[in-house]
Parts: C-alpha cells; structure tokens; sequence
C-alpha cells in the first residue's frame, strides 16, 4: 500500500504525516490490518528495537477526588466500588514500589487523585520519591499529582523525579465533553510546566470516550506539538458507576489501528499501551507490542491487570525483550546531550463471549497492592 510506504519513510526521518494520513491508518480495513501493524512496527523497530520498557504504577492516594471526569472511577460522585484512601505514608509506597521492581520495571508511576497537589502534599511526594531512590538505585520516577501550581515542577525535579505525566486525554474541541471542573488549556499549562523545569514530560490519551476519528488524530498531532518524551495510550476501561459506564466500543483490531497511527505521528516516542490493554486488547496483545515500545506491569490504579508473570511470558513469547536499567529507553537525539531538534515527539474458552460484546467480565476492581494488606501483583 503506497499509504504505508510512505508513513514508514516519514517515520524513520521524524516527519509527520498529515491529519489525512493519519485518518487513512484509522480507516484501514481489517483485511490490512497486519500491514498496518507490519509498517507500524519497522518504525517501532528502528528507534526502539525490540525492547519493551515496564513502567508499574502506585497509587498514593485513591478515589475522593473533587473533579468530574467522566471516565474515571475516582471522580466526584463515581459509583464504582475502588479502593478509597488518603496518603500512602513513604515506606508503604517505597514497598510496594520494589515489588514492581523486582518484577522487571523500571519506572515507577507514583499518583494521586485530585485536582493537583497542595504545597504539603508537594513535600509528602518529595518524601517519597527520595525514599524510593535511596532504596532502589538506578530506578526513574515519574509523579502524577495532577495541575500542578507554579514552582511544583521545580521542587519536584528537586526532589530527585524524573518525569512528569498529565495526559490531554482526548481533543480540545470534545474536552469540555469529557470534563466540565478543569479545562484542555490547564492540562496542555501543566505539561509546558513539566517540561519548563526540566521533567521528561509524559501525556497521552484515552480511547474510545465516544471521540471521533478526527478527535483521535487531532489530540495525537497536539501531543505531537507539546513534544513529551513517552505517550501513554489508555483504552477507556467502562467502569460500572460512572457516566462512560456503557462505551464499549473498543475492538482488538481498532486498538491496534490506533497504536500504529500514534507510532506513525510519534515515531521516536515512548509510546506506552496503557489502562484498558487486557480488557480490549485481548488476545491481541503480542502485537500491539510491534507497535508500542512500553506497558504497565502489573495492576493499574484501580483495576487489576494480568499478572507480572503473564506479562514477562507474553513479551519473551512475542520475540521481544524487557528493557534493562541499563539501556536507554530514547534514541539518542531525545537524551540530554543529543540534538533534540524537535523533529517530531519525535471465562473458559466454552463459554467465551461473542468478539463484539462488551467484555464487562474482564474488568476487575483492584483489592490488592498499594492501600491494602494483599501482595502486589507484579
Ligand atoms: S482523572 Fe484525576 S482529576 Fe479527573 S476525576 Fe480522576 S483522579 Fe480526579
């Protein structure tokens, strides 16, 4: 397909492709779809390899938050029965954060629910990751706390982070849609913040909130402009108790079509596959991987994920390797040091269900790890 051609030839040079582009990968037919996963993934192969960086994420404070995003079973008014609780206290989140670890992580995702973090909650964050960096040498940590005011970027970098996630989530036309307490401009102030004090900026998206085609390339070509280092990719998880509750629309095959586009306009990117992987991905998994050079181990903020070990087998099966601390999960032009030309952001198998119905059974709320008194998984 010449469409193919051309987006790998744009995306071994960093050049994006155009919005009409980018719509043609996501109108693609399923007879295509493997070459679409095929180009995608000669992209993914030549800035990445065949290396898969797992990131595992502790939530230092769950449910209770004051805003509405409807997507999200901590919101204001959410109904779905997640595991509340203030503050990780810094040892508990340090623990839970080695058991991620020793798993074969290499981030650690450390997030909190709410608006955006106090000055005290600033220090109590600090607290923690100078805990996790005394006790495991070599591990990055990313914080998530929110919008953040001036100077928290600052006295967080201070404080030995490393990275700072604040997704867009979806399209500035639609987010108003999505969420009435905060607005687009806030988060796209708070990633220029990250990247201002010198934080590896990470944001990226939530499929299938009801957004459109033009939605989907729209928020990845505004990534693209805001230039973060990794892009996580959420596939809406429709938690019971929440206005998104009924949005399954998510197949396989449209989660594969939109990995390949956000490789295709991210090219040299750390493109994560992040919540909503196992309940919609499915047996497709093995070749998102093609696609995306990252996951999460383990289990998300309030959802449980396969196990730590499900995940290892997956990605050693698929011909992929996990990435090692001392690999550097950038090419060269995006470290410090490098050119950085802003070439671009840069049930039993009886009784399974029928492919296209919502797979609610695969939704599980987390009751283990961080907050409570059961292991991890990881
Ligand atoms: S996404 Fe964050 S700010 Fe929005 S409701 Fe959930 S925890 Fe609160």
């Amino acid at each position: 397909m010449d469409l193919l051609n051309t987006l790998v030839d744009k995306g071994l040079r960093r050049e994006s492709p155009t919005r009409e582009e980018a719509l043609a990968v996501l109108a693609t037919s399923d007879d295509d779809l493997l070459d679409v996963v095929a180009a995608a993934g000669k992209v993914r192969r030549h800035w990445f390899g065949r290396r898969v960086k797992l990131n595992y994420l502790v939530n230092l404070k769950s449910g209770l938050c004051p805003e509405d995003c409807s997507y999200c079973s901590q919101r204001l008014g959410s109904k779905a029965g997640i595991l509340k609780y203030s503050w990780l206290k810094p040892d508990d989140a340090s623990k839970a954060a080695a058991a991620g670890l020793a798993g074969g992580a290499k981030r650690v995702c450390l997030v909190a629910s709410g608006r955006g973090p106090t000055d005290r909650d600033v220090d109590r964050v600090s607290e923690t990751i100078k805990a996790i960096k005394e006790q495991n040498e070599g591990v990055e940590v990313c914080a998530c706390l929110g919008l953040l005011s001036d100077g928290q970027a600052e006295r967080l970098r201070e404080a030995g982070a490393d990275a700072y996630n604040h997704n867009l989530n979806t399209s500035e036309a639609t987010y108003g849609d999505i969420t009435t307490t905060h607005t687009y401009a806030d988060r796209v102030d708070t990633v220029n913040k990250a990247h201002a004090a010198g934080l590896s900026a990470c944001s990226g998206l939530i499929a299938g909130m009801g957004e459109s085609d033009e939605d989907l390339v729209d928020v990845v070509f505004s990534l693209r402009e805001l230039d973060p280092d990794s892009v996580p990719v959420n596939f809406l998880i429709p938690f019971e108790g929440t206005p998104l509750a009924k949005e399954w629309h998510l197949t396989p095959q449209r989660c594969l079509r939109i990995l390949a586009m956000v490789r295709f306009v991210c090219p040299d990117v750390e493109v994560r596959i992040a919540g909503g992987r196992e309940v919609h991905l499915r047996a497709m998994q093995p070749l998102a991987l093609h696609l995306a050079n990252s996951i999460f181990l383990g289990d998300y903020l309030t959802s449980e994920g396969q196990a730590g070990r499900a995940d290892l087998e997956m990605i050693a099966d698929a011909g992929f390797e996990v990435e090692g601390a001392d690999q550097v999960t950038l090419p060269e032009h995006r470290t410090p040091g490098g050119c950085h030309d802003g070439g671009g952001c840069g049930t039993s198998a009886d009784s399974a269900p029928p492919a296209n119905e919502p797979r609610t059974d695969l939704v599980a709320v987390r009751r283990r790890g961080a907050g409570t008194d059961v292991a991890p998984n990881a």
